[in-house]
């Protein structure tokens, strides 16, 4: 579909207004389920909606930053409800590009929120979106809020109560006049908005999506989930009308728009529940619910109703008793991250599955044995651009694993060996060590993996042989069994795997060799990892990021309580903040000369930050006075010697440690004065941040899964194809990357 952007800044403007006058009316009658509602007069003026966008088929009216990604406000003309509908709709930072018109279309999770009587498609985002935005961002799901019923067109029937009619539209399809013509809120919110969504905007494609909602939402969104088990992967509400045919709320609004009560027994959770026959498919449906909450009184919600049903049905329900909430909007906003996390976990997992059955269905049966021709960037002389051939990768031989490249992140150690900057670097050669791959084949004596297995290329080795004394010392990862051939870039048998078109040989680079479609490895390299991960992200444990957390769990063993300092806040540094935060630190300073590092920094865990380019004086002087006598642990994340020697002279007195994990150029040293060690500071390095590459690795991509660890944050710039390796090493060069993943 094509998408001309234009502005149309008056009828707009007008349509804004215009249902903001219905709806503050509206609450003005009925303030006591919404306590603060005042709140809604200011969405007009706090929003930046001077400005819209005109679309095929929806209007862009308002975009706010919240935390890291987007709040819109989208309306559009609705089949459904023959009216203009509006919705509300986050996006995390990852996926704005995929409403503001970029490229990348990736399919994006979705929680969508049904809001309760009287709101309209702002509520939630105004009272509980500081919140939900933010967990949202975290567990990288889109939240899509729409509207309670029809609204904005004098046609629209209406009654004079806060329980019917506008604000009120319950979630059904009406087939009683008046309402039969335009209060379809079923089929809006179960078919048109998510077809739009998909189709506009690449979310919740595949019934990727999860629903929740707030009391008439609530009830809205356990019925509709029931409904159509298929279509949703998880289910939660707040306050929810559990039984409707049984309440007074109910009653009416199933009288009104359906006729009777009895024809409401297909909208009532509870009916439902008690009608199912197997299972729903949903493994918990949480409800959180206040005690103080008036409504419960006056036998509005009935959630004992529904536990009882559930119970019979063999559904596990987890209702939360909340002592001394209400039913406002203050509850929702204290629990709502529970919500979102509940959701964003199972919708993870489904995303999982998915590549999971899409990664299962490789056949590699047709190549087993036999040389591939594939895509590669094969670096042929420092400072020269990347160049795309078509190149023969051999079958592996003993030892030996081929393995197909999923995804590859870039770092700075590809670039430092393409700028020419390491003195060893051997060209041509195929770059490229932060990846995530699939087994196509494995050679004779190969046993810890198989085809179609999940792997991470580890430059670090783990030959884990009874005569390896590294391997067998709990002292270091540093497994020297394939070094030697690792360094002149060959294969342990001296030879390469990797040919031109013209047949001229190619080298490999550090073990891995991943910006190339298939690639050979030793099997000692690679570490086998669940396959719930995507690739895409489970890549980031090849290098950066487990270096940065490995140097403060397992280098510098950081305990709870301690301060960290941590110089150069790129994806290592920030790895190390991270891994400082989950060790229980309790003073973190960061450190850089960019400014624009610094945000990250502090969502991460830092508790204070430097900009050590606008100091008067030296920056370990300036940390000690901060301190006192210096800090416990300190780590130079910048491979630059005089921050490794301002990193030492800044750790505490008497046992500070301070840990090397930048890579200095070649030929630069580090220095100090002696006395800074004799007065009980302690200088240390790291690779790969001491993990063992093959028993570890698998062990931080399952806390990757659990939720534990997330490493979203560091995928700033997605790229699809190898030959888009150029363009993610410029933009792995802007002061804004962390990491860039090209997905082949
Ligand atoms: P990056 O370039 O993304 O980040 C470096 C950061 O340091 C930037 O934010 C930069 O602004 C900042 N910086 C530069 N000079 C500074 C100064 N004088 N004072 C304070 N901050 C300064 O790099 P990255 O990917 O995070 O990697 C960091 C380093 O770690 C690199 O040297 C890389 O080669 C090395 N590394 C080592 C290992 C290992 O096993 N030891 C593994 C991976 C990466
Ligand atoms: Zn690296």
């Amino acid at each position: 579909m094509k998408k001309k952007a234009r502005c149309e800044d008056g009828c707009v403007a007008q349509q804004i207004q215009s249902s903001t006058i219905l709806f503050i009316i509206f609450i003005g009658q009925y303030n006591i389920l919404v306590p603060y509602s005042s709140s809604h007069l200011g969405h007009c003026s706090s929003s930046s909606n001077l400005h819209s966008i005109n679309m095929a088929n929806y209007t862009i009216l308002s975009h706010n930053r919240v935390g890291a990604g987007t709040y819109f406000r989208i309306s559009h003309q609705s089949s459904s409800t023959k009216t203009p509908m509006t919705f509300g709709l986050f996006v995390p930072s990852r996926f704005v590009g995929n409403v503001e018109g970029g490229e990348k279309k990736d399919n994006v999770p979705v929680m969508y929120w049904l809001s309760g009587l009287t709101c309209d498609d702002t509520n939630f985002a105004q009272k509980a979106g500081g919140k939900a935005f933010i967990a949202a961002e975290k567990e990288g799901i889109a939240i899509v809020m729409p509207d309670t019923s029809p609204r904005g067109d004098p046609s629209i029937p209406n009654v004079d109560s806060y329980d019917l009619g506008i604000g009120a539209g319950f979630y059904v399809n009406a087939t009683q006049e008046p309402y039969s013509t335009h209060y379809h809120m079923y089929s809006y919110v179960t078919e048109e908005l998510p077809a739009l969504l998909e189709s506009e905007f690449s979310i919740g494609k595949d019934c990727l999506r999860s629903i929740s909602g707030h009391s008439m939402g609530g009830h809205g969104a356990i019925t509709i989930a029931l409904k159509n088990s298929s279509s949703w992967v998880s289910v939660s509400a707040f306050s929810p009308i559990c039984n409707p045919t049984a309440c007074p709320w109910g009653d009416k609004a199933f009288k009104a728009y359906l006729g009777s009560v009895e024809a409401g027994r297909a909208h009532d959770a509870t009916c439902l529940l008690a009608e199912k026959t197997g299972s729903t498919g949903y493994d918990d449906i949480l409800i959180d619910q206040g005690n103080s909450d008036e409504f419960l009184a006056q036998k509005q919600l009935l959630p004992e109703n529904l536990v009882e049903a559930a119970k019979k049905a063999g559904q596990k329900v987890t209702l939360n008793m909340r002592d001394g909430f209400d039913h406002s909007y203050y509850f929702i906003a204290t629990f709502i991250e529970n919500h979102v996390a509940f959701h964003g976990q199972r919708l993870r997992k489904r995303q999982s599955e998915m590549l999971m059955l899409a990664s299962s269905s490789y056949d590699f049966s047709s190549t087993t044995g036999k040389p591939i021709q594939c895509n590669a960037m094969v670096a042929r002389g420092p400072k020269q651009p990347l160049t795309l051939e078509t190149i023969t990768v051999d079958p592996p031989k003993a030892g030996e694993v081929r393995v197909k490249v999923m995804a590859n992140a870039l770092c700075h150690t590809d670039v430092y060996t393409l700028d020419g900057h390491d003195p060893e670097g051997l060209f041509p050669c195929i770059l490229g060590h932060e990846a995530g791959c699939i087994v196509e084949s494995v050679g004779d004596g190969v046993l810890s993996v198989k085809p179609g297995d999940h792997v991470i290329p580890c430059y670090t080795p783990q030959c884990a042989l009874p005569s390896c004394i590294f391997c067998q010392s709990p002292k270091t990862n540093l497994c020297p069994q394939i070094r030697g051939t690792q360094g002149q870039g060959i294969m342990p048998d001296g030879t390469v795997r990797f040919h031109d078109k013209d047949g001229k040989p190619i080298y490999h680079f550090m073990g891995c060799s991943t910006m190339a479609e298939y690639t050979v490895l030793a099997e000692i390299s690679c570490a086998k990892i669940s396959k719930e991960l995507p690739l895409e992200k489970a890549c980031l444990f090849g290098c950066g990021v487990s270096t940065g957390l490995g140097a403060v769990w397992n280098t510098c063993k950081v305990e709870t309580g301690s301060s960290v300092a941590v110089f150069g806040l790129g994806a290592v540094g920030l790895a190390v903040i991270q891994g400082a935060k989950m060790a229980g630190a309790s003073q973190i300073i960061a450190v850089d000369i960019n400014p624009e590092k610094f945000a990250s920094a502090v969502e991460l865990g830092a508790t204070e930050v430097v900009d050590s380019s606008k100091l008067d004086k030296p920056v370990q002087a300036h940390i000690v006075e901060m301190t006192k006598w210096g800090v416990d642990y300190t780590f130079d994340c910048t491979g630059n010697v005089s921050v490794m020697r301002a990193a030492l002279e800044c750790a505490h007195r008497g046992w500070g440690t301070s840990c090397v994990i930048g890579v200095a150029a070649s030929g630069h040293e580090i220095s100090t004065r002696p006395f800074q060690l004799v007065t009980g500071r302690t200088w240390k390095g790291t690779a790969f941040g001491g993990f063992k590459s093959r028993r570890d690795v698998p062990q931080l991509v399952q806390k990757c899964i659990d939720g534990t660890l997330p490493v979203d944050h560091f995928i700033t710039h997605t790229f699809d194809g190898v030959q888009h390796t150029n363009a993610a090493i410029d933009a792995l060069h802007g002061g804004k990357c962390l990491r860039a993943v090209v997905r082949y």
